[in-house]
Parts: structure tokens; sequence; C-alpha cells
């Protein structure tokens, strides 16, 4: 069984390489979750004899489009915008928008890919979507953004809705951008749609500790992690990559948890504090000033700025934190941190360790969060802001927080029974995946050919 099943995983990842040529980051998310899944396909013909996996590799369609928008010196501009719609066995699509100069079909796909198994995870009701644009918005005026977001908009509205497919943010998409999408979509609807996008404003819908979830999740799930082998946040060397929504509400709540966070970074370069971060500048320069975290070190001198990305990991630290990108820690810095005595991972981006990395980590012992599990909690509380959207009410702050918090303990456990069950004990990249696939491909299975 378990030679016929390494086999078909095998013919199926060569059919999704020959149909998406070029596609690097499509393949490399697949060939993951593929080859975790042996035991899986093994012990269970069911998965075979119903062609699941072909299905699942195959988004259920990927939508681009153009969109044109006027610069302020009254030029115009075209960007490419896509949505994919990969899963939706078990919910309505769902999954963020990526507003990055790096996005194309394959950075899509492969968010979408990882995007169904993670919202499988987390336990709510959610298929898998993903979305964006190759739009740059460093260095565009608040105007430019807004005709941008809602020409792309003025598109995507067609495919889109509380109970179809609901959008969210990612790299670029924050609640500036939610909030000009959220207008033009309810223009162009004529109708109050609160649950079509989250991450909207409290003030107009928006969820208490959405902004906060994912970075707070994340560090959860670390807690988890740690705790389960007698150790903890308290007192550690905690390293954080990038400087975004994931980043920021990762050092808060490590921080309040008693670790000392060291350092972040942005796409330019990082900076490192050896007394720890000083939160509230960080804040400052990215969320309001939208500056970068060179910027840190005029306020700070004490702290020092060094260019490039990949040199954070070379600071010793306990827990690595990579907040920032898709492949930010290849096997050298893999490597490297291990050498340093990193004693747990934690990814806040999606799919930050190329495989390579993953496969060092795993081999060093250190305890690794892959980011369908770590980093779940954004995707999670989501869902929660579109269940109070549908009840037309809302949560206190501690509400949200106290239930992302169990939510987080529960995919820890799933992964990690999963892992047992399929003779992989404590390697969570196999129980993440395992236990997202089961729930996708029994709904498929029972809904017949889909
Ligand atoms: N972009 C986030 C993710 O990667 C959040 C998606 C959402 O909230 O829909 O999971």
């Amino acid at each position: 069984n378990e030679v016929a099943a390494r086999d078909y995983i095998q013919a199926v990842y060569e059919t999704v390489v020959k149909r998406n040529p070029h596609e690097n980051e499509f393949h490399q998310a697949v060939k993951e979750i593929l080859e975790s899944l042996t035991p899986v396909i093994a012990k269970h013909p069911k998965y075979m004899k119903h062609s699941i996996l072909e299905r699942l590799v195959e988004p259920e369609r990927l939508i681009t489009f153009r969109v044109p928008w006027v610069d302020d010196h009254g030029v115009t501009h075209v960007n490419r915008g896509f949505r994919v719609q990969f899963n939706g066995a078990i919910g309505p699509y769902k999954g963020g928008l990526r507003f990055h100069p790096s996005v194309n079909a394959s950075i899509i796909k492969f968010l979408g890919f990882e995007q169904t198994f993670k919202n499988s995870l987390t336990g709510q009701p959610i298929g898998g979507g993903k979305g964006g644009s190759d739009f740059d918005p460093k260095g565009k005026s608040d105007n430019e953004v807004m005709r941008f977001t809602q020409s792309f908009m003025t598109e995507l509205y067609k495919y889109i809705g509380q109970d179809t497919d609901v959008p969210a943010g990612d790299i670029g998409v924050g609640a500036r951008e939610i909030g000009y999408m959220f207008g033009q979509y309810k223009r162009i609807r004529g109708a109050y749609e609160a649950g079509v996008l989250t991450g909207k404003g409290i003030i107009y819908g928006g969820s208490l500790a959405r902004t906060e979830a994912t970075g707070y999740g994340c560090v959860y799930f670390v807690n988890e992690m740690l705790q389960a082998k007698g150790l903890s946040l308290e007192g550690s060397t905690v390293v954080v990559s990038g400087s975004g929504n994931v980043a920021i509400y990762s050092i808060q709540k490590a921080t309040q948890l008693g670790a000392k966070v060291v350092a972040c970074s942005d796409s330019n370069g990082y900076i490192y504090d050896k007394d720890g971060i000083n939160l509230d500048t960080v804040r400052r320069l990215k969320e309001v000033e939208r500056k970068r975290i060179s910027e840190y070190v005029n306020e700070h001198p004490n702290a020092t700025y060094h260019e490039g990305c990949n040199g954070i990991w070379t600071i010793p630290c306990d827990i690595a934190l990579p907040s920032a990108t898709q492949n930010e820690i290849d096997e050298e810095m893999a490597r490297i941190l291990v050498r340093n005595g990193v004693k747990a991972v934690g990814e806040g981006a999606n799919m930050p360790s190329t495989l390579e990395a993953i496969e060092v980590f795993l081999q060093a012992g250190v305890l690794f969060g892959p980011a369908k599990a770590a980093n779940a909690g954004g995707v999670a509380v989501s869902a929660l802001e579109m269940s109070q959207n549908s009840m037309r009410y809302s949560w206190h702050f501690h509400e949200v927080d106290d239930k992302l918090h169990t939510i987080m303990k529960n995919i820890y456990r799933s992964s990690v029974q999963a892992a047992e069950e399929y003779g992989h004990p404590g390697n969570l990249v196999v129980g993440a995946n395992i236990a997202g696939f089961i729930k996708v491909a029994d709904a498929m299975i029972a809904q017949g050919v889909i």
C-alpha cells in the first residue's frame, strides 16, 4: 500500500508540474503537502479510488482580470488582478488579497492551495481561496491606492459574496485597502452585505481582535509547542522577521508573555536592538507614517540597522518567527539558526521556510510550527467576523481572543494527534497537513464528484 501510495502521489505531482509550467512556488506547496499525505493515502484506499488528490490540486477556478487606474499625474496604468477559488467543499472560499509586485498565478495558487488546508484546520466552515494583484502600494498616495482598489473591486465584485467567496487582507492589503474595497462593493451591490470582506474597521462591521489575530495566534501556538516540552517564552530571546501586521502583534504577544524580541525587518533590511525592540516606535513608523524600518535607529541609538533581509537569521535566538514572506529561510539560514541554538520556529508568514530548511529544522529536533497551523489564527478570526456579521452582533475583545486561544490549542492538538496516528510523532508539518486534508477530502467524497 505504501508503494502504491507513493507512486500515486508522484504521478499527481508530475501532472501538476506539467500542467502548471514554471510555477515554482505552487509546485513547492503541492510537493510539501502531497508527500506528507503518504501514510493517509496508504491507509485509506478511498482517497485514491475517488481521485481526491487529482481534484485537490486543480483549483475550482482561477480568475484573472485587467485593473486599469490613473495615477496622481493623470497617467493610466494597468495591473493584473487575480482570484483563485481553490476549494469550496467545507464553506465559502476564504482567503486574503495580496498586493505586491511579485504576485503572479504561481504565488496566488500556492497561497490558495495552502489556504484550503489551513482553513480546514481551524475547524471553521470556510473553503480555500486567495487573490491579489502585482500592484505595488509602496510609495503610492492615498488617492492612488483608493483609485486602484476601486478599479480592482469593480471587476472582483462579480465573483465574491458573503456566501460565495470572502476576501480579506494579506501583504499590502490592510485596513485602509479593505475599507476602500468595502465601500466600492457596497456602491456596486446597492446593499450592505457586511460579511463579504473580513478585516473591516471595527466601526463598520469588523471584529475586535482580528488585527491582532495572526500574530497572537502564532505566539499562542508556539507557546503550546514549548509547554509540551516543559519550556516557556518567559526569558527567551526572539527574532521576528517582517514589520507588518503579523510581525507587530507577534512581537506584542511574545513581549507580554515575557520574551525579549531583539530584531525585526522590512524588505530593505533589519534592525537589531539588544535591549528589546520598542514596539511603539515600530508601529508608528510602519502603521502611521508608512516609513522604512531603518528610521528606527534615529530614535534608538543603541539599535543597529543592517541592509538586506537574510542577515536577521544570523542573530542568535531561542525562538524564530519568520513573518515576512515566502522562502525567507533557506537551507543555509536554517543551519545557522540551528547552530546558534534555536529551540522553536513558528511560521507567521505563508511558506517562509524552503523544503530544505524545514528538513534541517526537523532533523535537528527544533520545534517547528508550520504556517498552516501557526498562522491560522488570522483566518480563524476572519471566520468569527463572518459569524458576527451574520448575527448582526459583536463580541468583546476578550471573547474573540479567548475563542482564538481555544482554536490555536485545538489546531495544535489535532496536528499532534494526526502526526502520531500516522506514524510521525512530533512532526507537525505532517500532522497539520493530514488533519487539514482529511476533513476536506471526506467532505468532497460525501458530496459526490465535485
Ligand atoms: N491572509 C491571511 C492568511 O494567509 C488571512 C486570510 C483571511 O483572513 O481570510 O491566512
